[in-house]
């Protein structure tokens, strides 16, 4: 398989988990292939993957299988409380 980005043979597959949105919204997708390329070193989705990615969003109701999901709260110090914005990693 060929690489979208330089061209090169021998992209590697590598199947990853993804999360998208936070707190009640919060959806995992598991599973997710993510193309690496070993001679420019990029990762990306291909198009497929993210129309994928939007349908699963979609019908995330029939998809998705509510999974109990251990989420901790670090308790920062109020120094840094003032600037902090939320930064949950999304796509
Ligand atoms: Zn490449």
């Amino acid at each position: 398989m060929k690489c979208d980005l330089c061209n090169e043979e021998g992209i590697n597959i590598h199947l990853m988990t993804k999360s998208y949105g936070k707190g009640e919204n919060l959806l995992v997708i598991e599973n997710v292939p993510v193309m690496i390329c070993p001679h420019c070193g990029e990762s990306y989705l291909t198009a497929d993957t993210l129309h994928e990615i939007e349908r699963i969003k979609l019908h995330r109701q029939s998809f998705a299988i509510t999974r109990p999901v251990a989420v901790a709260g670090y308790a920062l110090p109020n120094a840094l409380n003032t600037n902090l914005h939320s930064n949950t990693q999304q796509m």
